[in-house]
């Protein structure tokens, strides 16, 4: 089992950076027969989502715009329950499809909120894309991940873009803090 260390906690590998890269192909696979023919406005959270993001639309084969936004409800390694937006989009997004890039559903809270604060524009569809979600942490049911990479068990995960106090972006695998740790 391969292991890193951070902060005096110890994390073990779960998913292999080939073992991500297969899923960065199959979800942008079923992305591209999905969006042919339209032009979604492409929504990636920063800051964890950045990595996965930019490995996914350098699959796409469709038009559409991308964007950023930045959201926040971590403090260190637990949801605070209220998001902050700390950039936010400003467009007319009326009778537009929009898919939202996220690192990881956790609490479901962000997505839950971040969704209501865009139906209020009047989109035709929001689809959202999650390289990881935690199952048994989501406290939002009805939130639905119709693109999900991956679901792991609820415990605190590091790595390609996830981050524990800014640190840990750069690791190409994803690892998940131990339990006895
Ligand atoms: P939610 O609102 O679904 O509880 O949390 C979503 C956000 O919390 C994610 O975008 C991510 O920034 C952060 N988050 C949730 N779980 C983890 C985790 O295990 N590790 C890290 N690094 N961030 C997480």
């Amino acid at each position: 089992m391969k292991e890193t260390t951070l902060n005096g906690k110890v994390f073990e590998e779960i998913i292999s950076k080939e073992q991500i890269e297969q899923i960065v192909h199959e979800l942008s696979q079923k992305i591209n027969q999905d969006y042919q023919g339209k032009q979604p406005i492409i929504i990636a959270v920063l800051d964890g989502a950045f990595i996965f993001a930019a490995d996914l639309i350098r699959n796409f084969d469709f038009d559409h715009q991308f964007r950023f936004v930045k959201l926040s409800s971590y403090e260190g390694m637990e949801s605070s329950g209220t998001i902050k937006y700390l950039l936010d989009i400003d467009l007319d997004l009326e009778n537009q499809d929009i898919l939202i890039i996220e690192d990881i559903v956790d609490t479901g809270i962000t997505l839950h909120q971040y969704s209501q604060h865009l139906s209020v524009k009047k989109p035709r569809s929001i689809e959202i894309c999650s390289l990881l979600s935690k199952p048994n942490a989501l406290q939002h049911k009805d939130l639905h991940i119709k693109y999900c990479g991956r679901e792991i068990e609820d415990e605190f995960v590091i790595g390609y873009g996830l981050d524990w106090d800014y640190k840990a972006r750069h690791l190409p695998a994803i690892y998940q803090l131990r339990k006895d740790s």
